[in-house]
């Protein structure tokens, strides 16, 4: 899911979002940095709220990862 301005939701933005409930069907909550569609991960400029800038996208990418790990894990 995206917001008006093309940015992916991810985490808790995504959660906040009105029509969160109609798209997002599991149990628990979105991950850090995982997007509408559980286990698809977005990281850097793309994502709505990241710090602009390559170490925070390189940082995200590092957690993004990580989640993507913790998601493998439970499926
Ligand atoms: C002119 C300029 C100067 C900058 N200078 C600095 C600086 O000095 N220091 C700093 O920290 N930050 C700087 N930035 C910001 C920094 O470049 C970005 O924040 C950072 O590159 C974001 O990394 P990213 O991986 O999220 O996106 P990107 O680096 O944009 O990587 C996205 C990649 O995805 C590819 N892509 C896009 N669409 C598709 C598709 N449909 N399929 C497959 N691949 C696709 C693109 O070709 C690109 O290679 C600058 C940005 C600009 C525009």
């Amino acid at each position: 899911m995206k917001n008006e301005n093309g940015f992916i939701l991810t985490g808790t933005e995504l959660a906040r979002e009105k029509s969160f409930h109609s798209v997002w069907k599991l149990d628990r909550e979105p991950l850090m940095c995982e997007a509408s569609v559980p286990g698809i991960f977005a990281a850097g400029d793309v994502r709505f709220s990241a710090l602009t800038g390559i170490s925070s996208a390189v940082a995200e990418g590092a957690m993004a990862i990580r989640f993507t790990r913790k998601y493998l894990q439970e499926i």
